[in-house]
């Protein structure tokens, strides 16, 4: 492993392990407070990991148009961008701390004209849900990308690739979406639709065929494509994570089940 490039703000003395790259099917917001299979998981997952020096989360819920903007802020607020759920889930605070040092060294490395530090916004529930049970003591910084949401798959997949040394300075960078989110056909306690898991299947083979290229291009799939993605925002979190990966990347799928008939909480690790 080759040292890190020094970065102002951040110290790379002690050599770091290179860090893995998630993707994180965050589905229901009560995921946050529900004991369940996929919430246990993700409690695992944050004990068996190497310890992150700060963690960069691409949540669905953070779109923005036109511009890609990075939270800088020191004391990020817990955003409850949600409606209809108990009390409990709008009391839930998630307190980690920022990142400013890591947001700024991440807006240069995506090099893109239109990216901003934002030192206002704070986390929104595709990350404090998921990082509210990998790492329940709130004391790893977290620092959030948006997704221009008027840009094609190529170039979320392309501003992954960018993000990629940061696994070299500790950072965990999570995708957080769902490999399918349809929530227009989503019941309760419905099995899996065909098209559900046919599209979550096709998804399992192109990535562990690392064919990056078929993911990048999933709406020639048509129909199937449009079933399991009516919108976007739950898909493109996956093309940042795939352009962080390297080749060499161990990958390994984990929640491997659905919710609600149509939602796939199937995860990744790389690396
Ligand atoms: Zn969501």
């Amino acid at each position: 492993m080759t040292s890190p490039t020094p970065v102002p703000g951040i110290d790379d003395r002690e050599r770091k392990p290179k860090m893995p790259v998630l993707f994180i099917g965050h589905g229901s917001p009560m995921n946050a407070i529900e004991e369940n299979p996929f919430s246990r998981t993700w409690e695992n997952t944050g004990r068996r990991l190497p310890r992150p020096e700060a963690v960069l989360c691409i949540s669905a819920h953070w779109l923005t148009r036109g511009s890609v903007r990075v939270t800088a802020i020191g004391a990020p607020g817990t955003i409850h961008d949600f409606s209809g759920f108990p009390a409990e889930l709008y009391a839930r605070q998630y307190p980690a701390p920022g990142a400013p040092a890591f947001a700024d060294l991440t807006r240069r490395l995506l090099g893109a004209p239109t990216s901003a530090l934002d030192h206002v916004r704070g986390l929104d529930h595709g990350a404090w849900s998921v990082l509210g049970r990998m790492y329940p003591a709130a004391d790893i910084p977290v620092y959030q990308l948006s997704i221009d949401y008027d840009r094609p798959p190529e170039y979320h997949y392309d501003l992954g690739r960018r993000l990629k040394p940061l696994r070299e300075h500790g950072v965990l960078i999570v995708g957080s979406g769902n490999l399918v989110h349809n929530l227009g056909t989503a019941r309760p306690g419905a099995r899996p639709y065909d098209w559900a898991e046919a599209f979550d299947t096709w998804l399992v083979a192109r990535i562990s065929a690392g064919d990056d290229t078929a993911v990048i291009g999933f709406r020639d799939l048509g129909r199937l494509a449009a079933l399991a993605h009516p919108t976007h925002d739950h898909f493109l979190p996956l093309l940042y994570v795939l352009g962080a990966r390297d080749r060499a990347d161990r990958v390994e799928f984990f929640n491997s089940a659905f919710d609600l008939g149509s939602v796939s909480m199937r995860s990744i690790q790389f690396g």
